[in-house]
């Protein structure tokens, strides 16, 4: 089991996801996810987003 973060395919999930950035609501095949905590959705226009989730910054 590593801690190192990791990126989703929508292909591996059984649902399809909503970018999460205000407003949007486009599909998202983006996912974001670090270990232990929630993952994220974005669309390839917010997936900028899910980088800094990774990254710890908002
Ligand atoms: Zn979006």
């Amino acid at each position: 089991m590593s801690d190192e973060p990791i990126k989703l395919a929508e292909g591996m999930m059984a649902a399809p996801h909503v970018c999460e950035f205000e407003g949007c609501g486009k599909r998202a095949p983006f996912g974001f996810a670090k270990p232990r905590q929630p993952s994220h959705w974005f669309c390839f226009e917010h997936r900028e987003h899910g980088d800094r989730y990774l990254a710890g910054v908002r």
